[in-house]
């Protein structure tokens, strides 16, 4: 709209409901000039307003006067420690009518309850780094959406949107990325495009110890959702 969004007066923006990575925060921030904060929440609880970031923005505080928060292994069930990466989970110790407990969210993270520079006593939650019945599991190595995000977030000549596609082929599971093109990178020629795809699929060697195959499509031609993201076509279940 011809609007420079730092002339507007808007200085604080809340984000939630669905997994957003550090570099994704770093983008907002320095595009629109604000100060991006982290909420979390669900709807089968509350929606947004379970846990919040403070002023540290070390991990979100869990409002835990009317939630009482869990982290367990998504397979064994087991309660984890603090620090420990797992599955969230949620009791209810206020709510009426529909209380829940021991809520299984699907959503991964940890929880820190080392003290907070901000002084509040409130554990912490760290990012969600994916879901629970997210994740892939490629050649027995996990595989989470948000790792390819923060891979092709640090590549100024593609745009954060971006698809997996997984397959089987001769009994072995395929990935490839489908990643958009940022506007002008796609009329360059075919090679300066290869030499991004290359850069992102040794990036993505080097987090995730995958072969991950890259192909950079025409800006606009990934398909766009309302609500949460559809990121992986898997093909494996047909
Ligand atoms: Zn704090």
């Amino acid at each position: 709209m011809g609007i420079d969004p730092r002339s507007t007066k808007l200085r604080v923006g809340i984000f939630g409901a669905e997994p957003w990575t550090e570099e994704m925060r770093e983008q907002i921030e320095s595009l629109l000039g604000i100060k991006a904060m982290n909420i979390y929440g669900l709807s089968e609880i509350m929606g947004p307003g379970v846990a919040f970031d403070c002023e540290a923005r070390n991990g979100l505080h869990i409002n835990e006067d009317h939630f009482v928060p869990e982290i367990i292994d998504p397979q064994t069930l087991e309660v984890l420690p603090y620090g420990q990466e797992g599955e969230l989970v949620f009791t209810c110790i206020t709510k009426e009518a529909l209380p829940l407990i021991r809520y299984r969210t699907r959503d991964l993270t940890h929880l820190d309850n080392t003290p907070c520079s901000c002084g509040r006593s409130l554990v912490r939650m760290g990012r969600i780094n994916g879901r629970s019945d997210d994740m892939l599991i490629i050649r027995g190595v996990n595989l989470f959406p948000s790792q390819v995000e923060s891979v092709i977030l640090k590549v100024a000549e593609v745009a954060p949107h971006y698809v997996l596609i997984v397959d089987r082929i001769n009994n072995l599971d395929t990935v490839e990325v489908w990643v958009e093109a940022k506007e002008g990178l796609i009329s360059d020629s075919i090679k300066s495009i290869e030499k991004v795809e290359k850069r992102i699929t040794n990036d993505l060697v080097s987090l995730t110890g995958l072969h991950i195959k890259v192909k950079i499509v025409e800006p606009k031609t990934i398909e766009r959702s309302e609500g949460k993201a559809k990121r992986i076509i898997d093909k494996r279940k047909k």
